[in-house]
């Protein structure tokens, strides 16, 4: 990829305030990199960031904006409880279960900086085969040993407490399948869970296609996982997706 304008690595500004303003310009990115897909054109989904210097606060997209026309000034700042605030301090709406589904993730893993999530074109329909993805593909073998299945009745998470056990399920996991609902990946930052997701979908789309699909052993399936997440391959493939979508 070198040479190609993808840089190698993922940016990282030691001043939090800058950082912030990145992270949120990367966000606003993200959704509108999921407009692209045709991802979230019914108002579902949610992408999050935690914030820079309030570790239990996180960013989301105001309730009522379409993503495609996303920007940083519509991210808005959630705090645990669920109440959040625009940039400058009104009080803002949001879609109640981002909150819900998200804060449990960020607040049970200090190391997740992000989550995505929204209901896809293959990724749900796959869910509703309750069923863990097989290393069919070379993406396949990404989420080897690194995903989990949410395995539950709860498809419309009405509480803190759903989100809790979606965290519970998800471990120390790239990845989670919310049974007959949706794909969920985390990461350090919008860039990198969003990249993960565009490879979580293709995987799912792998899936429901083949008809009788031969997975590969999984001695050859942790080498190929290994390898291929030896670099920063989901911020890589969401560059790689906005230079190709996006064109501001
Ligand atoms: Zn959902």
């Amino acid at each position: 990829m070198v040479g190609m304008g993808v840089p190698f690595s993922e940016p990282v500004l030691e001043d939090p305030v800058a950082e912030r303003e990145r992270l949120l310009e990367e966000l606003a990115l993200a959704y509108r990199l999921f407009a692209a897909r045709n991802w979230g054109d019914l108002g579902d989904g949610h992408i999050t960031v935690r914030d820079t210097e309030k570790s239990d606060h996180m960013w989301l997209l105001r309730f009522g904006v379409s993503f495609d026309q996303a920007t940083p000034e519509d991210m808005v700042l959630v705090a645990p409880g669920g109440s959040a605030t625009h940039r400058d301090g009104r009080t803002a709406d949001i879609n109640i279960t981002a909150h819900y589904i998200h804060h449990p993730l960020h607040d049970a893993r200090p190391d997740v900086g992000a989550a995505a999530h929204t209901h896809t074109q293959w990724g749900t329909p796959f869910a509703s085969e309750r069923r863990l993805f097989e290393p069919i593909s070379q993406e396949a073998t990404m989420f080897f040993e690194n995903h989990a299945l949410f395995d539950d009745e709860e498809v419309q998470i009405l509480s803190d407490d759903g989100g809790k056990r979606i965290a519970h399920a998800l471990g120390d996991n790239r990845a989670v399948i919310l049974a007959n609902h949706g794909l969920l990946t985390v990461g350090t930052t919008p860039a990198d869970a969003v990249g993960w997701f565009l490879f979580m979908e293709r995987v799912a789309e792998a899936h429901m296609k083949t008809r009788d699909a031969k997975p590969i052993s999984a001695e050859g399936a942790r080498i190929a996982r290994d390898d291929l997440t030896s670099f920063e391959v989901g911020w890589q493939a969401f560059r790689w997706a906005v230079m190709r979508h996006l064109k501001n």
